[in-house]
């Protein structure tokens, strides 16, 4: 199973910049660095990370204030965050923590650690990023060699309709609106209109309906849309 996220690397020491970005470059991430939090927050404006990696003494702007800054904007609210510390500062750890930081990693690490860490975390906040085989109701997704099946049957769909498909497995049960949509599967930044979200739902349900299974993905009136597990609602 492996995973491939974009990741950005906020530390001030250049070493460690370099041994993380080794060991995640090695576990297949790319990687960006910031050497404070100023630094970051431009990145961050620039290009979304699919997760951060922040030390929590920074020059400037410490770790901690930076978590608070970035859950106050809806743009980084729900961003992965795990925090490098020493070992010694148990107390910057529970601030960091409790202003909204998911796991944290304590110096020294080893590579193994840090990777592994991070796929938690990843699959946790953001589990399309984790290539795990997902199913639901019949419905089976392969993102590794990129198969789908609906009860053992193959079926072909469009790159758009996997990544969207893939994205509504992983996070069943929650409404997301197009534009949610739009920043998740399509990507951040993109400038295409809603009414495309709409188009390739349509496609999926069209595959969907051969199967009889058109209900996993519900409309949401004046919402948005939601894959259900449930029969029911
Ligand atoms: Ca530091």
């Amino acid at each position: 199973m492996s995973t491939s996220a974009r990741v950005l690397v906020v530390e001030d020491e250049l070493a460690i910049q370099e041994l993380i970005g080794h060991s995640l470059k090695r576990a297949g991430h790319t990687v960006i660095f910031a050497e404070d939090a100023e630094q970051a927050m431009k990145v961050i404006k620039d290009i979304l990370p699919d997760l951060l990696l922040l030390d929590l003494m920074l020059p400037g702007i410490n770790g901690v204030e930076l978590i608070r800054i970035l859950r106050g904007v809806s743009r980084t609210k729900i961003l992965p965050i795990i925090l490098l510390t020493a070992r010694s500062a148990e107390s910057d750890i529970v601030s960091g923590l409790e202003a909204g930081a998911d796991d944290y990693i304590t110096k020294p690490f080893s590579p193994r650690e840090l990777i592994s860490r991070i796929k938690a975390v990843l699959r946790r906040r953001a589990p399309e990023l984790v290539n795990d085989i997902v199913e639901i109701r019949g419905l089976s997704l392969d993102p590794t060699t990129h198969r789908v099946t609906i009860d053992d049957q193959n079926v072909e769909v469009g790159p758009t309709e996997f990544r969207l498909l893939h994205f509504f497995m992983t996070h069943p049960e929650r409404v997301y609106t197009r534009l949610q949509l739009l920043n998740e599967v399509w990507g951040d930044h993109v400038f295409i209109q809603d009414r495309t979200v709409d188009v390739h739902i349509r496609r999926l349900r069209k595959i969907l309906q051969v199967f009889h299974k058109e209900d996993i993905l519900q409309t949401v009136r004046g919402s948005g849309y939601r894959m259900s597990i449930n029969t029911s609602h």
